[in-house]
Formats: C-alpha cells, sequence, structure tokens
C-alpha cells in the first residue's frame, strides 16, 4: 500500500516536472513533503502534529506578509502614516522603475521622423511666442506639480495624442516636442522619446510588483512601501501620469542612466529644451528639493515662460511654484 502510494505519487511528479519551469519546483516540493510526512508517519505520529502545526504558523505569517491595504478609486493606498513614509524617504529615490535600463525594442522609441509621421501637427496649437506673458497662473495645466505629495488631482482630465503606435503623450505637448526635435536635428543632435504616458494602472503595476518582490525578501509592509517608493513612483505621484514629462535618450545611447547627461544630446537638451517649454525636471544638486535623484533623461512640459525662467534662474518646477 504504502509502496503502491510512493510510487504512483512519484510518477505523477516525474510527469509534472519533465514540464520544466514552476512545474518542476511544485513536483520537487510535493516530493520533500511526501517524504517528510512518509518517514514521520512511520516514527511518531506526534511528530506529525507537530510538524502541521509549525506549518499552519508559517502559512499565517506567510498571508500576514502579503496582506494588501485597502486601495481608494484613485489608486492611493489608505496608509495612516504615509507623510512619515514620504518623510523617510532619502533624497536617493529614484523617479521611475527601470529593471532594464538600457531601452532597445523598436516599439518603445519615437524619434523625428517618427513624429512627423505620425502627428498632424497643424491641426494643434503650437508653442506660445516667449516673454509675451509673464502673470503666471498656479492652476494653468502646464504647471500642475506632481510629486509624492502632490498626487493627480481627482479630476484631472487631458486628451492623449499619439506620438508612434502606443506611445502617448498629453497632445497639447505634440507640437513642441516636434518642433524641439527639428531644431536638434538641424544642429546634428538626433533625441528620441524612449518613455512618455504611463498610465495609472502600470504604474500601479510596477509599484505592487515592487512591493512583492520587498516582501518576498522578508520585509513586513510597510518596509516595503518605504524603500518601494524610493524605486518606483508612488501610484498617482508621477509625472509621467498626466502626459507632461518625456524620457529622452538618444541613438548612440539608450541607457536611462546619469551617463546620458555627459552625451551630446543630453548636454543638448539640458542646455535648449526650455526654448520649447521643456525643463530638466530632476536637475544634480536639487534631490533634497525634488525628493528624486539627477535624472538627465527625464524632461517636463511646463511652457516656454515658464521653462525659460525656471531655466535662467536654475531652479525646479517645485522652487518656481512656491515663489508664484
Ligand atoms: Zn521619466
Amino acid at each position: 500500500m504504502r509502496e503502491n502510494t510512493r510510487n504512483k505519487l512519484t510518477a505523477y511528479c516525474k510527469k509534472i516536472a519533465s514540464k520544466g519551469g514552476i512545474r518542476l519546483k511544485i513536483a520537487q516540493l510535493i516530493m520533500v513533503v511526501y517524504i517528510v510526512v512518509d518517514k514521520l508517519l512511520f516514527i511518531n505520529r506526534y511528530a506529525i502534529a507537530r510538524v502541521c502545526c509549525a506549518f499552519l504558523i508559517i502559512l499565517t505569517f506567510l498571508s500576514e506578509a502579503s496582506f494588501t491595504p485597502m486601495k481608494f478609486d484613485d489608486g492611493s493606498y489608505d496608509i495612516d502614516n504615509y507623510e512619515e513614509l514620504v518623510k523617510l524617504d532619502s533624497a536617493e529615490s529614484q523617479e521611475e522603475e527601470y529593471l532594464i535600463t538600457e531601452v532597445t525594442n523598436e516599439e518603445d522609441i519615437a524619434n523625428l521622423d517618427d513624429l512627423v509621421n505620425n502627428v498632424d501637427v497643424d491641426d494643434l496649437n503650437g508653442t506660445e511666442g516667449v516673454g509675451v506673458k509673464k502673470d503666471f497662473d498656479k492652476n494653468d495645466w502646464k504647471l500642475l506639480l506632481v510629486n509624492k505629495t502632490h498626487t493627480i488631482p481627482d479630476d484631472y482630465t487631458f486628451t492623449l495624442g499619439v506620438i508612434k503606435g502606443s506611445m502617448k503623450c498629453d497632445e497639447r505637448i505634440l507640437k513642441p516636442l516636434t518642433e524641439m526635435f527639428e531644431a536638434a536635428a538641424k544642429e546634428g543632435v538626433n533625441l528620441t522619446v524612449v518613455s512618455p504616458y504611463r498610465d495609472l494602472s502600470r504604474q500601479e503595476y510596477l509599484f505592487e510588483r515592487k512591493m512583492k518582490n520587498y516582501i518576498n525578501m522578508g520585509y513586513s509592509y510597510i518596509e516595503a512601501y518605504k524603500v518601494s517608493s524610493q524605486a518606483v513612483t508612488v501610484p498617482g505621484a508621477s509625472e509621467h501620469q498626466i502626459g507632461l514629462s518625456l524620457d529622452i535618450l538618444c541613438d548612440t545611447y539608450k541607457n536611462l542612466d546619469e551617463g546620458f547627461g555627459d552625451t551630446k544630446e543630453g548636454e543638448w537638451m539640458a542646455q535648449n529644451s526650455y526654448k520649447y517649454g521643456f525643463i530638466l525636471r530632476y536637475p544634480s544638486g536639487k534631490e533634497d528639493i525634488t525628493g528624486i535623484m539627477y535624472e538627465p533623461w527625464h524632461f517636463r512640459y511646463v511652457g516656454i515662460d515658464a521653462a525659460t525662467e525656471i531655466f535662467e534662474n536654475n531652479e525646479t518646477l517645485e522652487e518656481f511654484i512656491e515663489r508664484l
């Protein structure tokens, strides 16, 4: 009887193990559990009770660890000490997650040709004149501040325009973006868009995946939340979700890292993007203000007037809005 059960189970496990991957792991687990139980069964019945208790305790612990807090409609989490968590965040936090920092998938890259071919810029509003009006309005969509303490307003809406395929951004910035790429190309600077608009579900996915990784590593929920928010923007707090931010690289440098700032293209963007309404959103040396590490690839549209002031005063969007 015992022999028979063992043979059947072994055959079954061999069958599923042969399929490889996760099934191999499951088969191994079944065999280990079977061997332990089988041995104990013939040694001491009390030992089984003890093993079962230990197993239940481990199971309870695991279910506690994977507890997910209540989530509101806007994607934010029901955590009482959120403000505390924000304070705990180090200045070295990164705006978004790139498990693979090199962008090589052609579908995720758009260059000037893509922009010109796909964007019907004649139908869209162009860039406004430089220095025409300087009365800034805090409620202007161009100046919407989004960071860890200023999440996207529930009623904020905008229309998406297509850059290329599934790559999208707020349609109002397509024309200035194209103009900027054209101006750069005239100077031999060939830029590419690698990460434009990202919807909330994608942001949530990235965040939750990071949380799960930490929880699996043994972190408590709160600890996992804290460290995840340093590596991935908390859902609702990413500028990419309002379609006004773009990650920009070039053909010869496809890594989302500090090195892009030293390339010809990175330098051109840092020095010229303001002329088209874009600012280097997370500059070096301003980490304590933005709460985000230096990101030479991340540009935010704020309009030419604001971008010019921010550039000339060597400010961040936070500082600019503060003094309005
Ligand atoms: Zn970005």
